[in-house]
């Protein structure tokens, strides 16, 4: 393979640069409000490109005329014009499965905070109230005879499932299609999910098509008894309408990964202290995101080595290779 040059729009985990700098030439852009300058100057000197979660603009595509792949770090790609790197001929890749496991995980500990009031329950021992006012409170829910309906039983959904049975609770689930492969009961719509769910649990992915899925009626659905997790993405849930939901008492708590104009968490969420609130934590530790790191190595060096790329999205056709 000969050494090529490829340009790296940060900010992206170090790691990456590192090992794409063994294989190739790397040119590292930063800093954003530099990136139309450089771009219309340089840009078509580039095809192949590594982003992170800042994504590529269908303005930033069509500044480098001679781009054939889009690396992407994360298995969500909101951030990434597809539609547009469809239209060019460019292949978009992402890193499904590596991470599925660790956010899985997440999930599970999230709703068990969220849930069982661990968070707010620990900062009644920190702030001395244990031993001033006794006992913290008994949590209103359990996870065990529980329902959780899950929207978006993908890679991620079915490994929170695995977990949730454990934790004896009853799965259901929403997306577009009912899959022939699972037994849990199916709902056509986010709000029939809802009420039948006890905890509404989120990993959809982003985009125009979910936007406010998660929106006033689907959170009346879930009830007063009832609970959100989000760990998909934030846009999914109207976060104004979640908000006055949890200060309303029409749900009775949330957990969430993921918010809607990150890291910008809105003040009317941070003042609801039984709301549990990770900054996007997910897939955060250093095994998985280091595999995370060398899966967009890995399919920029396959592409520029004239191979075909491990893990493209479906949305972006790949040419025929050997
Ligand atoms: P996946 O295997 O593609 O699963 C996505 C699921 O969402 C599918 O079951 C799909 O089912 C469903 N879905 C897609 N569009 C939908 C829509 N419009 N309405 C309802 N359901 C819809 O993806 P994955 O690997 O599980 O990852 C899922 C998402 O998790 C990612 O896209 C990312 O946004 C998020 N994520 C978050 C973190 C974090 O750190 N918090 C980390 C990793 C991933 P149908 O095709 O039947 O609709």
């Amino acid at each position: 393979m000969s050494r090529q040059e490829v340009l790296v729009i940060g900010p992206i985990m170090p790691f990456v640069v590192e090992r794409l700098k063994q294989h190739h030439d790397v040119v590292e852009l930063e800093n954003e409000a530099d990136n139309a300058e450089f771009l219309a100057r340089e840009g078509g000197r580039f095809r192949a490109v590594a982003v992170g979660r800042l994504g590529l603009t269908g303005k930033s595509i069509a500044a480098m005329p001679k781009l054939e792949i889009v690396a992407s770090f994360g298995v969500g790609y909101d951030a990434v014009d597809v539609a547009a790197a469809a239209k060019a001929g460019v292949v978009v890749t992402h890193t499904p499965g590596v991470l599925t496991e660790e956010v899985a995980d997440t999930a599970l500990a999230l709703m068990l905070m969220t849930v069982r009031e661990l968070n707010a329950a620990e900062r009644h021992l920190r702030e001395g109230r244990w031993k001033s006012e006794g006992h913290y409170r008994l949590s209103h829910g359990s996870l065990n005879g529980a329902v959780l309906g899950i929207v978006g039983l993908g890679r991620i959904g079915k490994a929170i499932a695995k977990r949730a049975e454990a934790c004896g609770m009853k799965i259901h689930y929403h997306g577009r299609h009912r899959q022939a492969d699972v037994a849990y009961p199916y709902h056509e719509t986010a709000v029939d999910l809802a009420r039948a769910a006890d905890v509404l649990m989120v990993v959809a992915p982003g985009g125009a098509e979910t936007r406010h899925l998660i929106d006033t009626e689907v959170l009346k659905a879930i009830g007063p008894d009832g609970y959100l997790i989000n760990i998909g993405r934030g846009t999914v849930v109207d976060e104004p309408a979640l908000t006055a939901a949890l200060e309303k008492g029409v749900i009775r708590g949330a957990g969430l990964d993921v918010f809607d104009d990150e890291p910008n968490v809105p003040d009317a969420l941070l003042a609801l202290h039984d709301t549990v609130l990770l900054p996007h934590v997910g897939s955060a530790s250093v095994a998985t995101r280091q595999a995370m790191g060398q899966l967009v190595v890995d399919n920029i060096c396959a592409w520029l080595d004239d191979k075909p790329p491990l893990t493209p999205v479906p949305e972006t056709p790949v040419p025929e290779r050997s």
